[in-house]
């Protein structure tokens, strides 16, 4: 198999390059899977990652937890002892300005008490999201995206029911595709549009819990635009 591309998969420089994992390796627990998916970044590039990475990974972790994955608790614990370092200090109260009780009730309206639930900023798991499609694109294609092309992506949640009807059809498109697994934290499926070869439908999951699809797609034609 060709070698993927040594050029920044985000900005082209082909300059300070270090191995970029795609999804982040801190989603992973230690021992990693031997099939962890890694493409090029330049390291100014990279340094503009941490924060958002530190965000997907410590939300993901904590949803999934709830969910009962199996590698999630391991992770979570990991965020949150990475998030106490002295020097991560501001993240860790951006986090937690966002999080307040809230009344659970059961289906039938009883009240049973309060928990602790936080808002997630999907604005920002996009953005994360939008990096894992990129690189999953020049992953596959051993080829960087186009220029002119960008990629785009976002949580499959809180869709209206007219909204659904296209995204049932598209989930449909790339969800008959074979799904490829990095243990139990990622997996992705990946569907080339016909005709369009610098366009892909890229469907994956976190934890087996959070879902995104992504789509590489002209800048210009970005009828998606919504999207993010
Ligand atoms: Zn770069």
């Amino acid at each position: 198999m060709a070698a993927v591309p040594k050029t920044c998969v985000y900005c082209g420089s082909v300059a300070d390059l270090t191995r970029d994992h795609i999804p982040p390796k801190s989603l992973f627990n230690k021992p990693r899977p031997a099939n962890l998916i890694t493409v090029w970044a330049c390291g100014s590039c990279n340094k503009t990652f941490k924060n958002d990475d530190d965000y997907f990974w410590l939300t993901l972790a904590s949803r999934a937890e709830a969910a009962r994955n199996s590698e999630a608790g391991g992770a979570a614990l990991r965020a949150i002892k990475h998030l106490a370092r002295p020097q991560a200090a501001g993240f860790p109260s951006a986090f937690l300005a966002t999080v307040q009780p809230v009344e659970v009730k059961t289906a039938s309206g009883l009240y049973i008490g309060n928990r602790l639930a936080y808002d997630v900023s999907f604005a920002r798991l996009n953005r994360v999201a939008a990096r894992i499609t990129r690189g999953l694109f020049c992953y596959v294609h051993r080829a960087l995206l186009a220029p002119g092309y960008v990629a785009t992506a976002r949580a499959l949640e809180g869709f209206t029911p007219e909204a659904d009807t296209d995204l049932q059809q598209l989930l449909a498109f790339v969800g008959a595709e074979h799904p490829h697994s990095v243990g139990s934290v990622f997996s992705y499926r990946f569907k080339p549009i016909p005709d369009n070869p610098e366009s892909a439908l890229v469907l994956f999951e976190v934890y087996q819990t959070t879902a995104f699809l992504g789509l590489t797609i002209k800048g210009a034609d970005n009828v998606w635009t919504e999207w993010i």
